[in-house]
């Protein structure tokens, strides 16, 4: 199994604005007077440098909103719809996960905006012969599908597509079983709800678990959210605010980058990672908070060993 990240922006696209472009040079400039400088009796290459640099001057973290895609033995999921999936239908049109990409299967955590919103971008939907599997844990989420391609809201109807899009809703506490893929759902805690999906392939297991707050939960849920989480190989986890704004937002429906990493003491998950990032921050103000959640982890005696992953566009994990 493997997932690559295509948006990890929550609540609203965020691309880089020129003047985040122009910090990012200044500071880049400013480094590289100094750097040579201190480096003027060695052999100093250009690259050098550039390996040097903070990751938030080599990169950009990435301005969609949410969507994964996950490979499990050439089946193609896709975790969320937000505007990163725009990309995602194109690399998949262009065969970049294999010839066979007939059947989609699009898993939907709830259908706030950031996470359906990249969806009439996404370019399978045209082709006569695939088939579009959108699964979640709403009701609703088909006639929430339509509204949002209404002509008040999108030029052209679900109907007008050529593929055969089907939707399906998944029922917490059951298991799922499509070939070799296992899959189960839990409702989170957030406004209007969310859910996460589990998905084990070949005894690798992968948590998704998005908009969903902790602060101020009942034990119950805390307990279910153990239980669900527990044993993962890796989990995708809601990281919008720092461990601060997770207490002045209350009721916002947001996690923190520490409460990923109790969480994941809590489970025994090995690998962490942060995701639907604040929309506000840069590059540089994202790389900060996630630089305090490395050094609590260092601080925690039994999550020392929990390997943290900041998601950024087009980075890939194999489990
Ligand atoms: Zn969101
Ligand atoms: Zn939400």
């Amino acid at each position: 199994m493997f997932f690559t990240f295509y948006g990890v922006r929550g609540s609203l696209p965020a691309p880089l604005s020129n003047n985040q472009y122009h910090d990012k040079i200044r500071e880049i400039i400013r480094r590289s007077f100094t750097y040579f400088s201190a480096h003027r009796d060695k052999k100093i290459s250009l690259n050098d440098f550039y390996h040097d640099l903070p990751f938030y001057l080599k990169n950009v973290y990435g301005g969609n909103t949410s969507c994964v895609y996950v490979n499990c033995g050439g089946r193609h999921y896709i975790l969320d719809s937000g505007s990163g999936i725009r990309q995602l239908g194109y690399d998949l049109t262009g065969k970049k996960y294999g010839e066979n990409f007939n059947e989609i299967n699009l898993f939907i955590s709830h259908p706030h905006w950031d996470h359906i919103q990249g969806f009439p971008f996404f370019l399978p939907l045209y082709a006569k012969d695939k088939k579009i599997n959108i699964y979640g844990g709403h009701q609703n989420l088909e006639s929430l599908f339509r509204l949002q391609q209404k002509s008040e809201f999108f030029p052209i109807p679900l109907e007008y597509y050529n593929s055969d899009i089907k939707f399906y809703t998944v029922e917490e506490g059951r298991e799922y079983r499509k070939g070799p893929v296992f899959m189960a759902a839990l409702k989170l805690r957030h406004p209007g709800d969310s859910y996460s999906y589990k998905f084990t392939y070949q005894g690798k297991t992968l948590v998704y678990a998005t908009d969903v707050e902790l602060n101020d939960s009942t034990d119950d849920f805390i307990s279910r959210c153990i239980a669900f989480f527990s044993g993962a190989d890796a989990i995708i986890f809601d990281t919008q605010y720092t461990a601060r704004e997770s207490f002045e937002k209350l009721t916002w429906g947001h996690s923190s980058t520490w409460a990923a990493i109790d969480m994941a003491v809590k489970c025994k998950i090995k690998k962490v990672i942060f995701f639907h990032h604040e929309p506000s921050y840069s590059d540089e103000e994202l790389f900060n908070v996630f630089e305090k959640a490395w050094k609590y982890r260092d601080m925690t005696k039994k999550g020392k060993d929990i390997e943290l992953y900041t998601a950024c566009e087009g980075m890939t994990i194999k489990l």
